[in-house]
């Protein structure tokens, strides 16, 4: 089978990347020239472990493909996948569908035969058909069939989540739709994945739905970690205690600094709002983006009170040496958006601290985004040499490895505030330091 993918962003290039692993001739459309001419010289545009093994193996198979020219990426093509982004529109909260409309109507217009049109993008309720009624103005004369697959891959671990999905979502309503999503998904069989067949506007909320309610889990235990350190409770047993719970379950009970990146904040905003345009509010969801809004506006002052309480009475932050350890939202991505380090790092260096900042993967991402006073390290050791505080802001294994004697040799200060508790926090009081975990007993 061949198929299209329109968009070579995370999702997009890892879908092509694997559905040509599964052995399906893959050609992916980018409109974006730089990003293209790094496919095409083989280098990736984003950090996504694994990725550039698989791109380069099924590209010399012959399998995947990049272009510019969309009528070519779609030429013979069975399906048609769009994986561009549709991040939150300016004011509302609104998604912004400005580029899929864009892409539908150019793979419409240079259609020359039937195609099935899948949306990959996160789309609000109502897409698909909207999707379907401009098939029928614009090319009344192709049977053009709309399908709604959302993607659930997670940035970091994006080929496995591919792979090996939990299950896989197809909103279809035509027979032929149905069966060329089920024969590209068919290699799935083999490890008896839930293919789960639905209507357009059930798929296309599946997905918002999922995303809200693991939002839900971690601002959960974001509050219950607050609440602890007011009681004096340990949120990582709490966790623990609740998790276990099969009902529960364990994952996304970690608490930390608020969530970001280029899922969470803008998929339960658009809930809110397509609930409150359906006139059947979510006020959970409504509740979630509040409570994480001003988690992360919260975090700087978090830090610099925790800072000055720890430090000698009366004193400020100016020329202090802060490293930051961190930028993503999460480890193993170089995605920046909605990055809770960004409000954080915004209020430590108005203090007039100097912020000495390591990322493993995210640093040229990072810089357009932050102050322009903030030094980039080349290691997580040399942003640490001579700080006076420490802040650890995403939990990349290299950091976790971090030894207190170590942290103590390099450091002029002796204050640590772990936003994702990879330390244990006794270890650090027995090195000397004043250390602020989440949730873990005490606060400032
Ligand atoms: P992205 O910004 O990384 O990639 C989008 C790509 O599409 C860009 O390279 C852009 O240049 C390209 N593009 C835009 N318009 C185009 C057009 N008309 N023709 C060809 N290329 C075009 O976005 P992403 O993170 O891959 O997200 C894409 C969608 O998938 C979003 O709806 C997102 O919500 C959803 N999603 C993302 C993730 C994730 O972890 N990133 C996970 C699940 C779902």
């Amino acid at each position: 089978m061949k198929i299209a993918i329109i968009g070579g962003g995370y999702v997009g290039l890892v879908s092509a990347a694997c559905f040509a692993e599964f052995g399906v001739e893959v050609c992916v459309a980018e409109t974006d020239p730089a990003r293209l001419d790094r496919l095409l010289a083989g280098e990736m545009p984003i950090y996504e472990p694994g990725l550039d093994a698989l791109v380069a193996s099924n590209r010399a198979a012959g399998r995947l493909s990049f272009t510019g020219a969309l009528a070519e990426a779609i030429a013979g093509v069975e399906a048609v996948f769009i994986a561009v982004g549709t991040p939150s529109r300016r004011g509302g909260g609104h998604a912004d569908l400005t580029y899929v409309f864009a892409a539908a109507e150019q793979v419409l217009k240079a259609l020359d035969h039937p195609v099935v049109l899948v949306t990959k993008s996160t789309v609000p309720v109502g897409t698909g058909r909207k999707l379907a009624a401009l098939a029928a103005r614009l090319r009344p004369d192709l049977a053009v069939e709309i399908a709604s697959n959302p993607e659930f891959l997670r940035e970091g671990s994006a080929i496995g989540d591919f792979m090996r999905p939990d299950r896989v979502v197809v909103g279809a309503e035509t027979e032929r739709a149905r069966a060329v999503l089920r024969a590209l998904y068919r290699p799935l069989n083999l490890i008896e994945t839930p293919v789960l067949m639905t209507g357009l506007e059930t798929a296309e909320l599946i997905k918002y739905a999922a995303n809200a309610y693991l939002a839900m889990k971690v601002t959960f235990i974001n509050e219950m970690a607050d609440l602890c350190e007011a009681v004096g409770a340990d949120v990582h047993d709490v966790s623990r205690g609740m998790g276990l719970d099969g009902r529960i379950g364990r994952k996304f009970l970690h608490p930390g600094p608020g969530f970001g990146g280029s899922c969470f904040p803008k998929d339960t905003l658009a809930l809110a709002r397509i609930a409150q345009d359906a006139r059947a509010p979510s006020r959970l969801t409504e509740a979630v983006v509040a409570v994480n809004e001003a988690r992360k506006a919260g975090l700087g002052r978090r830090i610099i009170d925790f800072a000055l309480a720890a430090g000698p009475a009366g004193e400020d932050l100016r020329g202090r040496r802060i490293a930051v350890l961190g930028l993503a939202f999460k480890p193993e991505t170089d995605d920046m958006r909605d990055s809770p380090a960004i409000p954080a790092i915004e209020a430590l260096a108005e203090t007039g601290a100097v912020i000495a900042a390591y990322d493993p993967a995210a640093m040229s991402a990072a810089k357009p985004l932050l102050p322009g006073s903030v030094v980039y390290a080349e290691s997580a050791l040399q942003a640490i040499e001579g700080a006076d505080l420490l802040v650890v802001m995403t939990e990349w294994n290299e950091f976790r490895a971090l030894a207190p004697a170590r942290l103590a040799q390099a450091m002029a200060g002796r204050v640590i505030v772990d936003l994702r508790n990879i330390f244990d926090p006794a270890a650090m009081r027995a090195a000397g330091f004043v250390y602020h975990g989440v949730g873990r007993g005490q606060r400032p």
